[in-house]
């Protein structure tokens, strides 16, 4: 087993082998290394082959048409895209945009600077299982609403929002839908056919392909959604995202699509049978909290907190382990997790909180090693904390300072 471990695959993921292959042989004079754009000769024509031949298989992974592909640097980006675009586009039938709370700051951040430019924006709060309910969407929308923007997984919990539920409401709303897939795409099926989804974003590094890469979906039918670009220039993308496309990265990120849409339902079965494992051994401590909803999640994300220790003191003391307290984009600022605040989590049991997420090389081996490395580290860290002690003694007489602790032993299978 090759130490440390890697559980940190919501924050990104190794490159597949296969793609960093595939990577490889589109860079050198004897790759196809054109410019797409260069229609003059063999070299520009053979990129811009691969280029739509890429395009194809992100679209075949989601059932959409190859021409709704618009690419990007990633999903901060496409998101960027989609609500500056949509907003900025379409300002004429109104200001009001509705996200919530739990959403990635490439979403939050957008929404601010929006507040602060003209937009009205509406955050709603989570359950405390971290979805947010169909009504509160529903109350939240106004005659000026223009998009709403909503996530499909939860990357610091893996919850997983009802796209279906969701998607018909703001349709038959008349509201714009722009969801953040950069979680779900390849690990959830997602048939864009069906789902009345406008806009939704992606990533390749959430999927074994290389960071830099991503895609924005752009429903062009049955009307085609009008966007202002972020970037003005050579009239790439149909004029939605200048700059020479990066052939290499585009090869990649279609062929990470293409292996998730063969190997999606195995792979995500194993990673969840894993998940379950490493689940099951930790709720072997007392007081362990699930964090997230018990049946709605994705199968490589595990949150969880420990009660009486902070998650700074278990990771400090696990240098072979690589995990995350909460998101690595807010590791940062020591902030506790927005995400657990706004699902009403307490600051001391968002401080516990860690965040395993397992991907496609994480093996059994890997797993045993830390559930038994955590729990070593976490009874360590109890026997030294005045707060576990404390903690102990009210519930000792019967006054438990955590009233829900342990009530979720269990993750089970979604029905889907
Ligand atoms: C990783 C992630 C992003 C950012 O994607 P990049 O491709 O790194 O820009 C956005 N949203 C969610 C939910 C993510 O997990």
């Amino acid at each position: 087993m090759r130490l440390p471990v890697y559980l940190d695959y919501a924050a990104t993921t190794p490159v597949d082998p296969r793609i960093a292959a595939l990577l490889g042989r589109h860079l050198t004079l004897d790759g196809v290394f054109g410019n797409p754009s260069s229609a003059t000769h063999v070299f520009g024509r053979q990129a811009a082959r691969v280029v739509e031949t890429a395009r194809c298989q992100v679209a075949g992974l989601l059932n959409a048409d190859p021409r709704e592909i618009i690419w990007t640097s990633g999903a901060t980006e496409a998101n960027n895209l989609a609500l500056t675009g949509v907003m900025r586009a379409q300002a004429r039938r109104g200001r009001h945009l509705l996200t919530s709370k739990t959403e990635h700051k490439a979403v939050l951040d957008v929404c601010r600077w929006l507040g602060q430019n003209g937009c009205i924006v509406t955050y709603l709060d989570p359950d405390p299982d971290g979805q947010i309910p169909l009504e509160r969407i529903a109350e939240a929308l106004r005659p000026d609403t223009v998009l709403a923007s909503l996530m499909h997984v939860n990357n610091e919990t893996g919850v997983i929002h009802d796209l279906a539920a969701i998607s018909a409401l703001t349709r038959e709303r008349g509201v714009l839908l722009h969801v953040d897939a950069a979680q779900s795409a390849g690990k959830l099926p997602i048939d864009l056919q069906t789902l009345p989804v406008d806009l939704l974003s992606l990533s390749a590094h959430k999927l074994c392909g290389p960071k830099g890469i991503g895609a924005l979906y752009v429903r062009q039918r049955p009307v085609r959604i009008r966007l202002e670009p972020l970037l003005y220039g050579g009239g790439q993308e149909r004029g939605l995202r200048a700059g020479t496309l990066p052939t290499h990265q585009i090869a990649a990120m279609g062929e990470a699509f293409r292996i998730a849409s063969e190997e999606m339902g195995a792979e995500q079965a194993q990673i969840r049978s894993l998940r379950d494992r490493l689940w099951q051994t930790l709720a072997g401590l007392d007081r362990v909290e699930l964090n997230g909803h018990p049946r709605e999640n994705v199968a490589g994300i595990l949150n969880v907190s420990f009660t009486g220790v902070t998650a700074e003191a278990v990771l400090a003391d696990l240098p072979d382990i690589a995990v995350s307290t909460g998101s690595a984009c807010t590791s940062a600022t020591n902030e506790p997790s927005h995400v657990l605040r706004a699902m009403g989590v307490d600051s001391l049991r968002a401080r516990a909180a860690i965040r395993f997420s397992l991907g496609r090389f994480t093996t059994v081996e890997e797993i045993d090693y830390t559930a038994g490395a955590v729990i070593a580290a976490v009874n360590r860290l109890r026997e030294l904390s005045p707060l576990w002690e404390d903690i102990q003694q009210g519930s000792e007489s019967g006054q438990s300072a955590t009233p829900k602790a342990n009530e979720k032993r269990h993750i089970s299978v979604p029905s889907s």
